[in-house]
């Protein structure tokens, strides 16, 4: 595939920042790759796996001659990243970041970025419950969307080869603006991670169901909300402190429902919770329908049922 970029910075190795370093490696799409990580002992796993061809722990150092630089660290770090780079930004640069909020990232960022350095940030919605470098694969972004939430002056050009460089990866690419992006993850990803966390917790409270038989019973449901539960503390903090507004409108949403819900229960009202299941049954279908997961019944489990 064409080289796209003469110099890419990735600032942030981990499940993201090194699964764009190995398409970036695979497609051929850059001269060369500067990888940087705050910690040593990340930058060398990073070497060690081959994701780039310089290794800094200095983030400033990292951007200094790069057309492309990709922030990928926790969303709560983007600003003090911004005002590391800023001074050493080449004019002309794309500077984007991957962050799962984008308001909070754009007010963060955006004041630092110098004048004729185009700011474009983004969000692909692929991931997994893993982190570090060792996490990353080939193959993550293929058939997921990638929203990019530019500002109103971007520069359409800028844009134009952002959007390539995430169709070339395997994405489809989508625009949003970035209030509307965060109202709609959070129902679609930080509400679904957030009750995950919440009856895992629960679970784990719990005096009169024991740990064990939680685990040993887990087939039965727990099992898949303790994926989502098992995803990266910091990633998820950082993404609750920085998606506040939206999270809590979707929370009073949420707790507004599950009150019907409840009440139903109590009531015996078996007509209204058969037309609920009936509903969701069918966004199940719309989602596999869509490409977004596949309709193996044992999705997951499949390696483990041929042991
Ligand atoms: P990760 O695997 O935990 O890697 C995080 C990277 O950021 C590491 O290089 C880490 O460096 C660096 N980092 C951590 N804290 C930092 C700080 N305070 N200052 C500077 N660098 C710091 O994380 P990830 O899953 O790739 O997530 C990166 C970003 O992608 C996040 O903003 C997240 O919201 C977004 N995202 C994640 C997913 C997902 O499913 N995981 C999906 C879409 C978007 P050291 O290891 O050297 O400390």
């Amino acid at each position: 595939m064409a080289k796209q970029f003469e110099t890419i910075a990735l600032v942030g190795i981990g499940l993201i920042g090194s699964s764009i370093a190995r398409e970036i490696k695979d497609k051929g799409l850059a001269g060369s790759v500067v990888v940087s990580s705050r910690s040593d002992a990340t930058l060398k796993r990073a070497e060690e796996l081959g994701l780039g061809d310089r290794y800094t722990t200095s983030a400033a150092e990292a951007v200094k001659d790069a057309d492309l630089v990709v922030v990928s660290v926790p969303v709560g770090a983007s600003g003090a990243v911004a005002a590391e780079i800023a001074a050493n930004l080449k004019p002309g640069a794309i500077v984007t970041d991957v962050g799962s909020t984008k308001g909070s990232v754009i007010t963060q960022m955006a004041p630092h970025i110098p004048e004729g350095v185009h700011f474009i940030p983004g969000h692909p919605i692929a991931g997994t419950e893993y982190s570090g470098p060792d996490a990353g694969f080939i193959g993550l972004f293929k058939g997921r969307w990638c929203i990019l939430t530019p500002l109103p002056d971007t520069d359409e050009a800028a844009k134009a080869k952002l959007r390539t460089f995430w169709e070339t990866l395997g994405s489809m690419v989508d625009d949003m603006d970035p209030e509307h992006h965060d109202k709609v993850l959070a129902i679609v990803s930080h509400l679904p991670h957030i009750i995950a966390y919440n009856i895992v917790g629960t679970a784990d409270d719990l005096e009169a169901v024991t740990e064990s038989e939680v685990i040993k019973y887990s087939a039965s449901g727990f099992r898949d909300f303790t994926r989502l539960a098992a995803s990266d503390p910091t990633m998820w903090r950082d993404v609750c402190l920085h998606n506040k507004d939206a999270i809590l409108e979707m929370l009073a949403r949420f707790s507004e429902d599950l009150a019907y819900l409840q009440r139903a229960i109590r009531w015996g009202d078996g007509e209204k919770l058969f037309d609920l299941f009936t509903r969701t049954r069918a966004i199940r279908r719309s989602i596999v329908q869509a490409g977004q997961d596949t309709d193996m019944a044992d999705f997951g489990r499949h390696a483990m049922d041929q042991k």
